[in-house]
């Protein structure tokens, strides 16, 4: 398993309107961004299988370092995906045999 961590925070100015207004946009955003970062590990990690699944934790921030408005997203990926039990796959794993 890769042993790289990172972190970061990001939104889309366009979204932004709807995610401080429509409750179903902050549940829908997080949603589909994760959804798709979960497609690009299961890609990029040799030998696993469709049904892997990944671990993630999103978190969000109504406000930014000054306290203004600013909703957006803190999430935690971890860079690779799981395989029914404790088997996991990396993105940095060498590709089965
Ligand atoms: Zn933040």
């Amino acid at each position: 398993m890769r042993s790289r961590v990172g972190a970061g925070s990001w939104c889309p100015k366009r979204l932004r309107w709807y995610l401080e207004r429509e409750p179903w946009a902050l549940s829908a955003v997080p949603h589909i961004f994760l959804r798709v970062i979960e497609r690009q590990l299961r890609q990029t990690s040799p030998g696993a299988s469709p049904g892997a699944r990944f671990g993630a934790v999103s978190v969000v921030h109504r406000f930014g370092a000054a306290l203004n408005r600013h909703v957006h997203f803190h999430c935690c990926v971890l860079d690779g995906v799981f395989e029914g039990g404790p088997t996991v796959r990396s993105s940095s794993d060498p590709p089965n045999p």
